[in-house]
């Protein structure tokens, strides 16, 4: 892989990042494209060499999936860098959140959901000789960063080289640069979190506030 040298794309400057150990290869874990478009330009611009690895049988239905896929790896392929289009196991996703079905957002079934994602991502940092993995799903505010983070070190503690980056990647600026890029490419805006759970209780608080249910596939930042 190699990483483009223009970055970030729209001149913007920040300081560079250093992963732990100063180990110069990276496996980050990517939820989608607006949450993984500020880090991707943050790590580049760092040149550190980074494989994008797309694993979330979560995402509910097949069609959102990839439309998510998709526009992840159109920005992968901007920037140069190599994306892993890993399974969309969902029997196993469904079978492993079983009884968890009405938790709400934050709760004990996005542990599970984060456990199930960040163990496949180990996995494949151990045999693919990534010393580290990191996750993009943190810098969402809507997210609970210490499950994350939990989830992330419980991942790697499976082995014995692999190690989880567990950078707060809303600092200096993140949250807003995340907004700024993905208007600037105009992202896919989804407007709930995955599963089909969140696009149940999305819709239920929507019906709530008097607003309409959510329309898949045809919002994008602007
Ligand atoms: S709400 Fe999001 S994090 Fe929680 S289980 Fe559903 S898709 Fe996973």
């Amino acid at each position: 892989m190699k990483i483009k040298k223009d970055l970030s794309l729209d001149g913007y400057e920040r300081p560079k990042l250093e992963v732990p150990n100063k180990e110069s290869k990276l496996l980050l874990h990517s939820c989608c494209a607006p949450c993984a478009g500020e880090i991707m330009e943050a790590i580049a611009s760092s040149e550190i060499k980074t494989t994008v690895f797309f694993y979330n049988p979560n995402i509910h239905p097949k069609e959102e999936y990839e439309i998510r896929k998709d526009e992840n790896k159109r920005f992968c392929d901007q920037l140069g860098f190599e994306f892993i289009d890993a399974d969309y196991d969902k029997e196993n996703w469904f079978e492993r959140i079983k009884g968890l079905e009405n938790e709400p957002e934050r709760g004990a079934r996005c542990t599970k959901c984060f456990d199930m994602r960040f163990e496949r991502s180990a996995l494949f940092a151990h045999e693919h000789d990534f010393p580290t993995f990191a996750t993009t799903l943190g810098i969402s505010r809507w997210k609970d960063m210490k499950q994350i983070n939990d989830s992330g070190h419980r991942a790697a503690s499976r082995y014995q080289k692999v190690n989880y980056w567990d950078f707060n990647w809303r600092k200096q600026g993140g949250s807003s640069r995340m907004i700024e890029i993905s208007k600037r490419e105009n992202f896919y805006q989804q407007e709930y979190c995955g599963c089909v759970y969140s696009l149940r209780d999305t819709n239920k608080w929507r019906m709530s506030q008097n607003k309409p249910r959510i329309i898949r596939g045809i919002k994008f930042y602007n």
